[in-house]
């Protein structure tokens, strides 16, 4: 079993402690604007698409593909991956992939969230191969 990659902590603030939270229930959630019909990530009060202020936190069903990645091998102590997915629900995330051969992640492959602790014990959220 190779050591993994330790996690950074992801930073708490106002806008996303409800997000936060959540990820140690194992729930991915995001934010959806009631007033233009979109989701968003990351969390904020105010809608990127539209400026309005109404919107609520709605559960992602954590599943989508890979739309780009890389993968760290130098300087690091131990390699790790690094994609942007985009979920079902059309917002895309910088995240972290794990539980993967790295040589064998592909633009266009299925992925599902998985949630693990961060060097100080939080849990955060990565995809794995669906
Ligand atoms: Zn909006």
């Amino acid at each position: 079993m190779s050591e993994h990659h330790r996690l950074p902590s992801p930073i708490g603030n106002p806008e996303n402690k409800v997000f936060l939270e959540a990820a140690q229930n194992n729930q991915l959630l995001m934010k959806y604007c009631n007033a233009c019909k979109e989701s968003h990530y990351y969390p904020r009060t105010i809608c990127p698409h539209c400026g309005s202020d109404d919107t609520t936190w709605i559960e992602s069903k954590g599943l989508g593909e890979i739309y780009s990645y890389t993968v760290m091998r130098r300087g690091v102590e131990v390699p790790f991956a690094m994609a942007y997915v985009r979920l079902q629900e059309g917002i895309s995330m910088l995240t972290h992939l794990t539980n993967c051969d790295f040589d064998a992640i592909r633009v266009g492959q299925k992925v599902k969230v998985v949630f693990q602790e961060t060097q100080d014990g939080q849990k955060t959220h990565l995809f794995e191969p669906a």
